[in-house]
């Protein structure tokens, strides 16, 4: 029994010097790497007096658009961001009208969005984008429930990220074989693209 208490006190008396050195050793470099920061300009920043320049392709609050040209809601219920969206937290009501249609009811569930930009990407009519901020933090779950007149309010508020759903799609339609007459690196203009697919939307909402 004495013999094993010997021992064991033995290996204990060992390992102290060298763990100590470790301990030493660790602590100086701690301490180093807090000295040298102390040196460095902050990475933080005094949020929300001093704002960051957000990247064009941010993918901020969801909000809906109006047409620059007429000021009419872009949004013409077809519910395909209500079909696309992966929790299914968009909910639209389509109101058919005689030369158009719109959103009667149109609700985001903001709380439970994903932030895939899958609903930016298949609206036809650029209706919903994508804003560069994140500025709705709240303690009330309910203000994160979005409506129609919420969504073109956010639209108006914060400035707009780079992808719309003519864009994004745009992006990654293959190549048409130029027509003989063409230039080689003729493309069709976003607009042409936006007006003939918001025009078949149109058509099938329609009937
Ligand atoms: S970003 Fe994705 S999860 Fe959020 S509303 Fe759109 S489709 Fe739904
Ligand atoms: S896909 Fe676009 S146009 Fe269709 S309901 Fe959604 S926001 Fe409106």
């Amino acid at each position: 029994m004495d013999k094993h208490r010997g021992d064991k006190n033995r290996q204990l008396g060992e390992s102290f010097w060298p763990d100590l050195g470790n301990l030493l050793s660790a602590v100086r470099r701690a301490m180093g790497i807090t000295l040298l920061n102390l040196f460095r300009k902050p990475v933080t920043v005094h949020y929300p007096e001093v704002k960051r320049v957000y990247p064009d392709r941010f993918r901020g609050v969801l909000a809906l658009t109006y047409d620059k040209e007429t000021a009419e809601e872009n949004c013409i219920g077809c519910r395909l961001c209500e079909y696309i969206c992966p929790p299914q937290v968009i909910k639209v009501e389509m109101l058919k009208a005689e030369k158009r249609n719109f959103a009667k009811t149109f609700t985001l569930e903001l709380y439970a969005c994903e932030f895939c930009e899958l609903c930016v990407q298949v609206c036809p009519t650029d209706a919903i984008i994508m804003m560069k901020s994140f500025d709705l933090a709240t303690s009330d779950r309910r203000e994160l429930l979005l409506d129609k007149d919420r969504l073109h309010t956010i639209g108006l508020q914060f400035e707009p990220s780079w992808a719309t759903g003519t864009g994004l799609r745009g992006m990654q339609t293959p190549p048409k074989a130029p027509a003989a007459d063409a230039p080689a690196d003729a493309k069709p203009a976003p607009e042409q693209v936006k007006a003939e697919v918001k025009a078949t939307t149109l058509e099938g909402g329609a009937g």
